[in-house]
């Protein structure tokens, strides 16, 4: 199937790519859409829908999008949504990830619990819209470890790897990860309908 996924941040869409293989995936710059997208729902689930149906109803193509982001026990579940802008500004990876440590200066490491959840939503041409979700779970290190991922990732210790996603290789990654589980069901999701 050919699917345009709804967004600008090229680390998803290298992952969506390299998870969803055998699917034909194009970036929105591919596809020709160039808007911005407000994404202001409450969970991750409504962002999702907001963003491939934006592109979806646009182009007239299938769109798939993911929301995502890294709830925190400490932090009463937050930065849940609003994880890419825990910072004040959107996207910018360093500053969130130096807030990240700030807010847990003090915190043991029994009780830096965290789970990364995804949720995927994919807006058929016909109208039809379908969604997954996935989450992964382990704890918030003390300092980064590793380089590779984007976002939290050096500050995630995964418990079903039993190291970092910043140490881990993208398969590795891939193979636990809430975006690569959020795919997986939705994967099976679409086997049983018809496309
Ligand atoms: P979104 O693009 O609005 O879904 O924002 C997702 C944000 O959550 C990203 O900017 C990252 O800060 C964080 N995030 C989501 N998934 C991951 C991941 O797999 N690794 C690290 N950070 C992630």
């Amino acid at each position: 199937m050919k699917i345009v996924v709804a967004s600008g941040n090229k680390a998803k869409l290298r992952e969506i790519a390299q998870i969803f293989r055998g699917h034909e995936i194009l970036s929105m710059q591919d596809a020709g859409f160039t808007e911005d997208i407000e994404e202001n729902g409450a969970t991750f689930e409504e962002n999702a829908l907001i963003k491939a149906r934006a592109v979806s109803r646009a182009l007239g193509v299938n769109a798939l999008a993911d929301d995502s982001g890294i709830c925190v026990e400490a932090l009463d579940g937050a930065p849940g949504v609003y994880s890419a802008r825990f910072c004040g500004r959107h996207g910018d990876d360093a500053a969130n990830n130096a807030l990240m440590l700030e807010k847990l200066k003090n915190v043991p490491q029994n009780q830096r619990r965290a789970y990364f959840e995804s949720c995927v939503a994919l807006c058929l041409s016909d109208g039809r819209e379908i969604t997954a979700s996935g989450r992964t779970y382990g704890r918030i290190l003390e300092q980064e470890e590793g380089e590779g991922g984007f976002g939290y990732d050096p500050l995630f210790y995964s418990d079903e790897l039993g190291m970092s996603f910043g140490v881990a290789s993208a398969e590795q990654k891939n193979a636990v990860s809430h975006r690569g589980k959020a795919l997986a069901a939705l994967a099976e999701k679409i086997k049983g309908i018809e496309l």
